[in-house]
């Protein structure tokens, strides 16, 4: 199988107590069988709390009990006293892993960092496209030559949206656009229909504090998180996303787009990550020209690795955005383009 790795994905190393968040942070620890069996074996103190602090949660998956939403190994110098007492060959392949990704499409398998750690968002936003593109010697185009016609189809699509994504000479609401009407065309063909014109003409826009409202909504671990997006939604009429956020901004579409496209593979809707980008993108560029006004702003790269974190990364979260979109038509294409122009053309 053709193994794909973005060229920062080797250079990556967990920074530990220097992290900014830290994935023993917010979230449940899963502990895998094999892992587990291990742990049974372990003596002492340390074995003991391993034993103790294990249990299975409402979803049936085993994970570490955590405190104060803390994992409980996760000790007071910000160090992990099971990689320190046990050594790393026997953390669960949850934090081994962690930040690395992989997506198994059968005759080539995609490798990569995610978004939601700090140490790999700071690779991210300084990569360019050419840095997921080392198909092994080959180009996108000749990898969808190589692959069977639904998913050639498939992968030509996500090229032809991150050309149309990441292309400078339009503004970016416009760019998310011409990425919603392109999809609507794929997500036609998709279904098994012809490509059909969509009715612009006099669609209203419905501004962009539904969105807001809708994140409000979801589940969030963080009360500062939750304050910074209130003080954003108060906001969103008023402030303008700046270029320069813009810029990083295509660096968190890059990702996505890569991290997410081609998911759809087992469940063909291209459209559901194109509109989870431009809720990202409202959500976090306000957030940013609204933390601009503050004394003491957070790091663009905090604001969008919070972002994965809270959102991309919470299956019930992301399930919500997916439904959302099916039921309301507040984020139908028409309505979405309607958003995205009306913010350039006021
Ligand atoms: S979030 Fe990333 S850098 Fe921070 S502790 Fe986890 S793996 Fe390390």
């Amino acid at each position: 199988m053709r193994e794909i790795y973005p060229a920062f994905y080797k250079d990556f190393k967990c920074i530990a107590n220097r992290c900014e968040d830290s994935c023993c942070k917010d979230w449940d620890i899963d502990v895998d069988s094999e892992t587990e069996s291990f742990y049974n074996s372990v003596s002492g103190a340390l074995g003991d709390k391993l034993r103790r602090l294990t249990v299975t949660d409402s979803y049936g998956e085993r994970v570490f009990i955590s405190n104060n939403g803390r994992c409980p190994f996760w000790n007071e110098n910000e160090l992990c006293d099971i990689y320190i007492g046990l050594g790393e060959e026997h953390l669960s392949r949850t934090c081994a892993n962690f930040p690395r990704v992989h997506i198994d499409y059968g005759d080539f398998r995609e490798h990569l960092l995610s978004f939601a750690c700090p140490e790999a968002a700071r690779f991210m936003l300084k990569s360019t496209r050419e840095d997921y593109s080392d198909f092994g010697g080959s180009s996108e185009l000749e990898l969808a030559q190589d692959s069977g016609d639904f998913f050639g189809f498939l992968l030509k699509a996500r090229e032809r949206t991150l050309s149309i994504l990441l292309d400078r000479d339009e503004p970016l609401p416009y760019r998310l656009c011409d990425s919603l009407e392109f999809n609507a065309q794929v997500q036609s063909l998709l279904n098994g229909g012809e490509p059909e014109p969509l009715k612009l003409e006099g669609a209203d826009s419905p501004g962009c504090r539904y969105i807001f409202d809708m994140h409000l909504g979801f589940e969030i671990m963080n009360g500062e998180w939750r304050q910074k997006l209130s003080n954003a939604s108060a906001l969103c009429e008023k402030l303008d996303i700046t270029e320069d956020f813009d810029r990083d901004f295509e660096k968190f579409m890059l990702y996505y787009i890569y991290r997410y496209y081609l998911g759809s593979v087992d469940s063909p809707d291209v459209l559901y990550s194109i509109k989870r980008i431009v809720c990202a993108y409202i959500v976090t560029g306000t957030m940013d020209a609204a933390q601009r006004l503050e004394e003491n702003p957070r790091s663009r790269m905090r604001i969008l690795q919070r972002y994965s974190k809270e959102v991309e990364h919470s299956y019930e979260n992301t399930e919500k955005l997916n439904s959302t979109f099916d039921s309301d038509k507040a984020f139908s294409v028409e309505s979405l383009i309607a958003m995205l122009c009306s913010r350039i053309e006021k």
